[in-house]
């Protein structure tokens, strides 16, 4: 496991002393400052030295990343059974420790059950998990035998202890009611499941949430002031999901790069859209972590029952015989194709103008913890270029969830969460890669060993 050591630093006032500062929202990259710091909230940028000095010559302060699709339950690391096992528990602890060593400060949550959630976020507030803030969404809203269909609710009264994974509705006053009743319980959005066709695109047509249904879900949140993000794979499904007026849409279409029909609508409902290029690459590529699983670095970032799985994955990923996780993977599994038109749909959308968050899917698998820098890299590579996609990463990531005032950039007043990297991210989105101090809620951490997935066997391009 990445190392991160909790530096013995006071949260009282402390001076970054001598430091480049990415300025997020000029686009810029300072020259040497000094930042001031007191009790976890940033109170000058560019002032006189006082307080406790940390010196940090030839270092860039960056915005804490935020992770704007995650799974931090990481439940389907074994076999796609979801099953909660004592293991399961122990990497959650791994996955928001090497989240917090990679720079990252805040993640979105899409399907865990919101009283388990409710617990880990206890445990990171008072300092015995060291993580990421969690923004839950508690479970995901589907329909009876709708995606994700090999995710199954917990029933009560066990839900009523532990919270559910997923919920079916099927009348619009259930809607309003679990959308009520997931806000009452600690919910920060709503995620919703949403894909009419299976796996391979040809065979039967999968059941979703009726019409009047998604838009019941859509309002009620909206009412709570609560975003709600759809999962979706399909382009037949656009239509039918933003009819709803959902704030975001997660991944993008296996079947075709987005028309320019769907592109204007998508336009016109003004939602942004979280590519996740990152769980796409390692759909499309898995083959190539073979090495990687073997290494001291997977059995330092996952829990041995979850290696075990991972090095079969890795083994087997393009192996027409192995069907056992078929059904969650379907067709695109080792598709370059899929993975080629995800990365121009999101070319497509960025410079139509649509806004583009970043998030990894970790925890969905084939994407982990600390591959949160590699999504911005992909953004970048894949149309934003170095500064949007650091936007991507933190102030419209900030803006989109509503927590600007907080998160998103280094300015007076907000919350003093980010980190130290050798080089300049604007320069080099690489360098996010090279952390050497995160900051978060006033204690200050040095990571130490792999603190980003090295998912990369030697020999392949970063794509
Ligand atoms: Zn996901």
């Amino acid at each position: 496991m990445p190392t991160l050591e909790t530096l013995d630093i006071s949260p009282g006032r402390v001076c970054l002393r001598d430091v480049r500062v990415v300025d997020i929202v000029s686009g810029h990259t300072t020259g040497p400052v000094n930042v001031i710091v007191e009790h976890g909230r940033i109170a000058a940028v560019d002032a006189p030295p006082q307080g406790v000095g940390i010196p940090a010559q030839n270092l860039t302060l960056v915005p804490g990343l935020i992770d704007c699709h995650s799974h931090i339950l990481s439940p389907f690391l074994t076999k796609q059974e979801g099953f909660l096992g004592a293991w399961t528990m122990r990497q959650i602890g791994r996955n928001l420790r090497t989240n917090l060593a990679s720079g990252v400060v805040l993640v979105l949550d899409m399907l865990s059950p919101i009283r388990i959630m409710n617990k880990v976020r206890w445990l990171v507030e008072r300092g015995t998990l060291a993580g990421p803030e969690i923004r839950a969404s508690g479970a995901i809203l589907s329909c009876e035998g709708g995606y994700p269909e090999f995710i199954f609710p917990i029933p009560w009264p066990l839900a009523g202890i532990i919270g559910s994974p997923k919920y079916h509705l099927s009348s619009e006053s259930d809607a309003r009611k679990m959308v009520a009743y997931l806000h009452k319980c600690g919910a920060d959005h709503i995620k919703i499941g949403y894909t009419s066709r299976p796996r391979d695109f040809h065979g039967p047509k999968m059941p979703v949430l009726k019409r009047e249904i998604l838009i019941a879900i859509c309002d009620a949140a909206h009412a709570l002031g609560l975003k709600v993000a759809v999962h979706h794979n399909w382009s037949c499904d656009i239509e039918p999901i933003l009819e709803a007026n959902p704030d975001s849409l997660e991944h993008q279409c296996n079947d075709q790069v987005i028309t320019d029909e769907h592109l204007a609508l998508v336009k016109k409902k003004g939602v942004a859209v979280t590519p996740t290029l990152t769980v796409g690459h390692n759909m499309a590529y898995f083959d190539q972590k073979t090495e990687f699983m073997r290494s001291q670095a997977a059995s330092e970032l996952f829990e041995p029952e979850a290696v075990e799985h991972l090095k079969f994955v890795a083994d087997t990923w393009l192996d027409p015989n192995e069907t056992s996780y078929q059904d969650v993977f379907g067709y695109w599994r080792g598709s370059h194709d899929v993975y080629d038109r995800a990365t121009q749909t999101t070319r497509r959308l960025f410079e139509a103008g649509v806004p583009i968050l970043c998030g990894t899917d970790f925890g969905a698998v084939t994407a982990f913890s600390g591959e949160t820098a590699d999504e911005v890299r992909r953004l970048s590579m894949h149309g934003l270029g170095n500064l949007e996609a650091l936007r991507a990463a933190t102030l419209r990531a900030a803006q989109h969830i509503g927590v600007d005032a907080d998160y998103g950039s280094i300015e007076p007043g907000k919350r003093a969460d980010f980190f130290l990297v050798e080089g300049d991210p604007l320069e080099d989105a690489a360098a996010l890669r090279n952390v050497r101090m995160v900051a978060k809620s006033g204690r200050w951490y040095k990571p130490g060993g792999d603190t980003t997935t090295p998912m990369f066997n030697k020999g392949y391009a970063f794509k």
